[in-house]
């Protein structure tokens, strides 16, 4: 029994190896994904088709509140001042600070 011990780590020295080679190219895969996950939110995105997104707030027919924006909404995590920020609705992306959709709700002061 003792005299399969350097067979089985040798074995498991192997495999693990393999794991990890296979595993490197979704690891930068991950990485590369979290380096862009500032990209902005299209307007053609389904999602945002679907919410009625517009980067520029003036531009929404639907948009009621002349006041709303994607800058004072709930849901926008965007420092002030900055062009644009993460909505918890899009994850991933950032809506611009002047941007709305049909999800809008204001801001708890
Ligand atoms: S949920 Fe709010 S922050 Fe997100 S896109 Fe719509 S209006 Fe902008």
């Amino acid at each position: 029994m003792a005299e399969h011990a350097p067979d089985n780590s040798r074995r498991r020295f192997i495999k693990l190896t393999a794991i990890g080679l296979a595993a490197a190219p979704f690891a930068n895969a991950l990485l590369s994904g979290a380096a862009s996950a500032a990209d902005a939110v299209s307007e053609s995105d389904p999602q945002a088709t679907a919410l009625g997104y517009v980067a520029d707030a003036t531009k929404a027919a639907k948009r009621t509140d002349a006041a709303a924006m994607c800058s004072n909404c709930n849901f926008y995590s965007g420092k002030a001042g900055e062009a644009s920020g993460p909505c918890a609705l899009f994850q991933g992306k950032l809506v611009t600070a002047k941007g709305w959709c049909t999800a809008w709700a204001k801001k708890p002061a």
